[in-house]
C-alpha cells in the first residue's frame, strides 16, 4: 500500500479531573470476575492520597513498575508470567504513568494473549493476536507514547518496538493534573522527546500536510511554554499534554530523525534514557537542524537546564562500533533525515565523530 491506512486509540478523554471517571469508563470493560490491573509507576507507591483515587474492585490488582531502566521485554515476559499464574485471565491493564509504563502496559497487554517471548515480536506487525483491552493515563507529557502503534523494548539482540494495528490504546485518559509533581528537570527532558520529535517531523523528507498540521501546533505549543515564558502554571501542564498527542500523531505518519537514530545508539550501549538521550545529542546537532538546535539552546538556558557533558569519554573502539551499529541499522530515521542517498552522508567515520562530542 502506498499510503500508511493506520490504527488509532479508540477512545481519548481529556479534562484536568478526567481520572475521577476511571471507575465508570472501565465497567463495560469488566469481564465477569476477572480483575482490572492497574499498572503504576513506582514513583506513586508512597501517596497514599493517588493510590486511593484508583477504582479498585473484586480481584483487581495495582503492580507497581519499575521505571529505573527502560522497558526490557524480559521485565515484560515475567509479568505476563506473573498475571497468568494469579490469575489465568484478567479483564484488562491500565497503565498510569510515563512513556516506560505506557509501553510495558501495551506488551504485556499483547503478551497475554500471543505466544513466546516478547522479544519475538520485535518488528513490524508481527503480533498475531489482539491483545487484552488496554488503557493510558500518561503522568509526564512528551514521549507521545500515548497515541503510538509502538512499544519500544530492549531485547536480547536489539532495542525496537512491538509495532502493530494491535499495538495502540483501546482508551486514553488525558489528565493534566497528574503531571503536577513531575521534577523541572525530567519535566523538561521528556517535553524535547516531543519538540525533538517535530523538529525532526518537519523537516524531514517524509513529511506530509496531516504529519506537519500536527508538527507545527505540537512544536508551537512546546516553544509557548518553554521559549516565551520561564515560570510554570496549570496551564503549561494542559498544553504540554496535548503537544504530546498531537507530537505522536505528527509522527504516525511521518518518522523521527537524526537525534533519534543517534540517541539509539547511546541508549543501547550507555543505558542513557530515552528525554535526557535525546537532549545530549540534539544540542550538538546545530549542521543538521541549526534553527531547532537554537531554539533548543535558548529553552535550557532559560528554564536553567543541566545537559549532562562527556557521557562518552573513556569508551573503548567496541563500544563506538555498537553504537554506530545500532543508529545506522535504523535506515528509516536516517532516510527521513537525509534523503534517499543517507548513507553517502553518514559514513562511519562522521557518526564516530559525532558520538565523540557527547
Ligand atoms: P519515564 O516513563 O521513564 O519517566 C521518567 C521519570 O518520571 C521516572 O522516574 C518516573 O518515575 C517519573 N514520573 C512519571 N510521572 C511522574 C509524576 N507525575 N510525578 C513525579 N515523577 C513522575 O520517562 P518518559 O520520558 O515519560 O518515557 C521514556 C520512555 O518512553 C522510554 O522507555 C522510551 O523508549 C519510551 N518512548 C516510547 C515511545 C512510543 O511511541 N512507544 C515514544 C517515545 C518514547
Ligand atoms: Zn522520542
Amino acid at each position: 500500500m502506498t499510503f500508511r491506512n493506520f490504527k488509532m486509540v479508540d477512545y481519548v478523554v481529556y479534562g484536568r479531573g478526567a481520572f475521577n471517571q476511571l471507575n465508570e469508563i472501565l465497567a463495560p470493560q469488566r469481564k465477569d470476575d476477572a480483575p482490572m490491573i492497574f499498572f503504576v509507576d513506582h514513583y506513586f507507591e508512597n501517596d497514599a492520597a493517588f493510590l486511593a483515587r484508583i477504582p479498585l474492585l473484586g480481584k483487581d490488582k495495582v503492580v507497581y513498575i519499575d521505571v529505573t531502566h527502560e522497558p526490557k521485554t524480559t521485565y515484560v515476559d515475567a509479568l505476563r508470567d506473573d498475571l497468568k499464574d494469579e490469575f489465568g485471565t484478567i479483564s484488562g491493564i491500565i497503565g498510569i504513568g510515563g512513556g516506560s509504563v505506557m509501553d510495558m502496559t501495551k506488551a504485556v497487554s499483547l503478551m497475554m494473549t500471543n505466544p513466546g517471548s516478547s522479544a519475538d515480536y520485535q518488528g513490524w506487525d508481527l503480533v498475531k493476536f489482539p491483545g487484552v483491552y488496554k488503557a493510558g493515563i500518561p503522568t509526564i507529557s512528551g514521549t507521545g507514547a500515548e497515541v503510538s502503534r509502538t512499544t519500544v523494548l530492549t531485547g536480547p539482540v536489539r532495542k525496537l518496538g512491538m509495532n502493530s494495528d494491535f499495538t495502540p490504546f483501546d482508551q486514553i485518559l488525558l489528565d493534566p493534573e497528574l503531571c503536577k509533581t513531575v521534577p523541572v528537570n525530567q519535566r523538561f527532558y521528556t517535553a524535547m522527546d516531543c519538540f525533538i520529535h517535530c523538529v525532526e517531523s518537519l523537516t524531514g523528507t517524509y513529511l506530509n500536510a496531516f504529519s506537519k498540521a500536527y508538527g507545527e501546533k505540537a512544536q508551537d505549543m512546546c516553544e509557548e511554554i518553554f521559549l516565551h515564558r520561564s515560570d510554570w502554571d496549570e496551564e503549561s501542564d494542559e498544553k504540554l499534554m496535548m503537544a504530546s498527542y498531537a507530537g505522536g500523531m505528527s509522527i504516525a505518519y511521518s518518522q523521527v530523525g537524526v537525534a533519534h537514530a543517534v540517541s539509539y545508539g547511546l541508549s543501547y550501549v550507555l543505558g542513557t534514557k530515552h528525554g535526557i538521550g535525546n537532549c545530549i545529542v540534539f544540542d550538538k546537532l546545530e549542521e543538521f537542524y541549526p534553527e531547532g538546535v537554537a531554539k533548543f539552546k535558548e529553552m535550557v538556558k532559560l528554564h536553567n537546564i543541566e545537559i549532562p557533558q562527556g557521557i562518552t569519554k573513556g569508551l573503548t573502539d567496541a563500544d563506538f562500533e555498537k553504537m554506530i551499529d545500532v543508529s545506522l541499522g535504523l535506515v528509516p530515521l536516517w532516510e527521513n533525515a537525509l534523503g534517499k542517498n543517507w548513507q553517502e552522508q553518514m559514513s562511519r567515520e562522521r557518526l564516530r565523530k559525532l558520538y565523540e562530542q557527547f
